[in-house]
Parts: C-alpha cells; sequence; structure tokens
C-alpha cells in the first residue's frame, strides 16, 4: 500500500505562512516563527512523518516559495 512521507526542510523555511494557510491541519508557525508539522518527529533540522493520505499537504508543498516542504511516495 502507498503511504507518503512529508518532510520540511526546517532550515530553509522563511517563515511565509503560505502552508499553515494552505493546509492548516497539518502546518502551524512555531514559536521560532518558522513553520512546524503537526505530529511529527525531528529528523537532524528536519521534520518528517508518514501519512496515508497526502491530503492538504500538496497544496502546502505547491505553495511554499523556497520549495522546503517535500511529499514523497513510499512503500
Ligand atoms: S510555506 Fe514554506 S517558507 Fe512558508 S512558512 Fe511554510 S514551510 Fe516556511
Amino acid at each position: 500500500m502507498v503511504k507518503y512521507k512529508l518532510q520540511i526542510e526546517r532550515s530553509l523555511c522563511i517563515g511565509c505562512g503560505n502552508c499553515t494557510f494552505a493546509c492548516p491541519e497539518y502546518w502551524e508557525m512555531a514559536e521560532d516563527g518558522f513553520s512546524h508539522l503537526k505530529g511529527s518527529i525531528k529528523v537532524g533540522d528536519n521534520e518528517e512523518r508518514e501519512v496515508e493520505d497526502p491530503g492538504c499537504n500538496r497544496e502546502a508543498e505547491e505553495q511554499c516559495p523556497v520549495s522546503c516542504i517535500h511529499v514523497f511516495e513510499i512503500e
């Protein structure tokens, strides 16, 4: 079954907020002014989580001006 990995390269985030408007179910602004992926784990400087349905995360990925949100298909 196809699953999806969501990832943010947090060191690249400029804190514009686009992802939180496009996909508030998954994205919120953290206290440091940059985006946080809800329910994620930290992997180095990144945050990641797996989901069965990417849902609005495709919109978040498309609307991020610095392309630091990624939606990968995994097995
Ligand atoms: S859209 Fe991209 S740059 Fe803007 S807050 Fe979200 S992750 Fe950061």
